[in-house]
């Protein structure tokens, strides 16, 4: 709920979308989505269930266009005009949307019955009752107003000069706030088998650095709007109007800040030094003291993600008057904690990204709100119910099964391709062999026994993120648990981590349209099949290779392999470049291929994948056409229409600008034009758009 970023790595899965190398969550929300009313939910009318088996959803079809013309329109074109998108979304997916919208369903019944006493015996049912209960309780939180945040407006403005503000810091981000900068911890990139601290860049308003630069009317629109916007909450606060300094201040925090192209880049974000070190880069601000005050070891290891950040910090201490850094770390704090705040600054906060950013026509509905709370602040606990309920063994054993046909497909590749040479091969196979598995919920909850929950929302909200925090700090310096999870059992997402190589499957992916037990092995294939392929080629991508099989930063490719592989790279990178799914100032806003390219690596590689998995599984046997449909194309329709989305411009905007993955139509279409699987499964001619030449076709893995 809130934008502060804990862990490392993790920032990219904890928070709103991030480019950080690692774990990347596969639907990252481009703006945090802070919605209201209790106005009814839009309910999508979902698919009919027709008799079993399942394959291909012919009404999401538009049988009007050629599926070798454009695939995804083929795939996706009925349901697109039959699905608008929801009011209170910026977008909207029949996949991830719609398995979010019955977890969360689940979720609430479940929060309701502890809030009304039942199932008391269930681990931490009153602390989710009363976080929840609390959060839902809006008069509680309109009669609280900014009392929960008054503490730390008193710490901001007994600033009186620049040395104390390296102390306020340590204050406020032991309190459970996070201005300035991320700071948390994380596997040491140097040996995975240690936790260090972690430093990043932070303290934008705007979703990205290049929001403060970019030229054009929409930017200085946008630009102009944010500092209204500024404006507006902290009259609201009953401050005074800093908000022009505070943009410039904005600004010179952006200069410092790294693009996100580079953020993806490992040997860039991995500066691992002592603590006095990172006083060097930023000496007013006194580090060796902040540190101190967290209770982080005066001998603890800290990679700096972002030197030139820090130093860009120092240089803000230096220029900026103090009354500047009073205004900006106080519009942080409410910018931060709105969320949690009364309905005039959550109102506030929703006009300005709606209009600008989202595209949204309503808040979501409080109830949902509360749910992503709770998830924040005790989401182990929140997901322990739901696996309880709606994923058993039978379930981890068959996703188990299909993952070790996905990596066998791997294997086999492996043992072909022929760019490698004999010795990248071997560290390649060893690495493969190397990979773990999360499938479900984790092995053992975290317990949040210590973390006491009261009677005002923004307060417990708070008190999460201080408990949170502390969990990092007391992890710096110490070997790793492997057994820890970086995302929620109920969350509809999966991740592969290149620190930890391995795959993480929640249980809340786990199901149609991406795995139904009553659908053909095909469609599942095409779904979730794709879904575990795309994890398991991450750890192969321009990221993830380069890692060792032990979670290292380690370059194990003879230098003639990794040419080969950049050139190969290359193509994709090149290809994206050309797509565009939206117009800004009546022109193309076109994707980052290289922004991209480590999701479009792996969506062609997971579509391989998982289609040569599916093939050896089905070795021998005739094919089991359904409805007019082969299996090979039953495969290529199931993998698409998980990825059927309709999107608002606004958000379509954001997302290129800031998401590493490439907008839907282009993760069905993009891959699918280079693999020749494909053109045969629809006996598309050579000079059809969905095929690439000989000449022209991007192969990687
Ligand atoms: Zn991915």
């Amino acid at each position: 709920m809130s934008t502060r970023a804990f862990a490392p790595f993790v920032l990219g899965a904890l928070v709103a979308c991030s480019a950080s190398p690692g774990k990347i969550p596969e639907t990252p929300i481009a703006v945090a989505p802070p919605p209201e009313p209790d106005k009814k939910p839009v309910i999508i009318p979902s698919t009919p269930v027709p008799m079993s088996p399942i394959a291909v959803d012919e009404a999401a079809l538009d049988k009007s266009v050629d599926p070798c013309d454009d695939f995804y329109a083929y795939a996706c074109g009925g349901w697109k005009k039959a699905t608008p998108i929801p009011d209170d979304r910026s977008s909207w997916t029949r996949s991830f949307s719609e398995i979010d919208e019955r977890n969360e369903q689940r979720l609430k019944t479940t929060l309701e019955a502890y809030v009304a006493g039942k199932n008391a015996k269930d681990v931490d049912a009153k602390k989710l009752a009363d976080f929840y209960g609390t959060c839902m309780d809006e008069n509680g939180v309109e009669k609280a107003g900014l009392g929960p945040i008054a503490p730390a407006l008193q710490i901001v403005d007994g600033i009186k000069d620049k040395k104390d503000v390296g102390p306020a810091l340590a204050q406020l981000w032991s309190l459970g706030y996070g201005p300035l900068f991320g700071f948390g911890s994380g596997q040491d990139f140097g040996d995975a088998t240690q936790v260090i601290g972690q430093l990043e860049q932070g303290g934008l308003g705007l979703p990205d650095r290049d929001y403060y630069f970019d030229k054009g009317a929409k930017a200085d629109e946008i630009r102009t709007a944010y500092v209204e916007h500024v404006a507006a909450m902290l009259k609201l606060a009953n401050r005074g109007d800093d908000a022009a300094a505070i943009m410039k201040f904005e600004t010179a925090l952006a200069t410092a800040s790294m693009v996100r192209e580079e953020r993806r880049e490992p040997k860039k974000v991995y500066h691992k030094m002592n603590i006095l070190a990172v006083d060097k880069l930023a000496p007013t601000l006194g580090f060796p003291a902040f540190f101190a005050k967290l209770g982080v070891g005066s001998a603890a290891p800290i990679n700096v993600l972002q030197p030139k950040f820090v130093e860009g910090v120092e240089k803000a201490l230096q220029k900026q008057p103090v009354e500047a850094w009073r205004a900006y770390l106080a519009w942080q704090l409410i910018h931060e904690r709105a969320p949690t705040l009364p309905k005039a600054f959550v109102d506030e906060s929703f006009r300005f990204t709606s209009t600008h950013l989202t595209g949204a026509k309503a808040q979501l509905p409080r109830w949902k709100r509360c749910i992503s709370a709770v998830d924040h602040a005790i989401g182990e606990s929140l997901g322990r119910s739901f696996v309880r309920d709606t994923f058993g063994e039978d379930g981890k054993k068959t996703t188990h099964d299909m993952v070790v046909e996905i990596e066998k497909a791997m294997q086999r590749n492996l043992e072909t391709l022929p760019w490698m040479d004999a010795a990248t091969r071997k560290k390649a196979q060893e690495k493969l062999a190397k990979i773990g598995n999360k499938i479900g919920y984790p092995d053992k909850f975290r317990d949040y026994s210590a973390l006491s929950v009261g009677h005002v929302h923004a307060s417990n909200a708070l008190a999460a993120d201080a408990f949170e925090f502390a969990r990092q700090v007391a992890k710096i310096g110490k070997p790793l648990d492997r057994n820890e999870w970086y995302m929620t059992p109920h969350q509809v997402n999966a991740y592969y981590d290149a620190n930890m190589n391995e795959m993480v499957f929640p249980a809340g992916i786990l199901q149609a349209p991406f795995f139904d037990k009553r659908a053909t092995l095909a469609t599942n294939f095409g779904g979730i099949g794709m879904v575990m392929g795309h994890e398991l080629t991450h750890g192969f991508d321009d990221e993830g290779r380069q890692f060792d099989g032990d979670g290292n930063l380690k370059d194990w490719w003879s230098k003639k392999v990794g040419g080969e592989f950049e050139k190969r790279a290359g193509c994709l990178v090149k290809q994206y470049d050309g797509y565009s799914p939206v117009k800004e100032n009546d022109k193309p806003v076109y994707v980052k291929g290289k922004l991209t390219l480590g999701e479009n690596l792996a969506d062609l590689g997971g579509v391989k994948l998982a289609y040569a998995a599916f093939k050896e599984t089905r070795k021998g046997q005739p094919d089991a056409a359904l409805n007019g449909f082969t299996e090979d194309q039953q495969f290529f329709l199931g993998f698409a229409q998980g990825w059927c989305q309709n999107a608002r411009p606004q958000m379509l905007v954001v997302r290129v600008k800031t998401d590493p993955h490439s907008p839907a139509e282009f993760r069905v279409n993009g891959p699918l034009v280079n693999v020749k699987e494909f053109a045969s499964a629809f006996q598309c001619k050579p000079a059809a758009k969905m095929v690439k030449t000989d000449k022209n076709r991007c192969e990687i893995w």
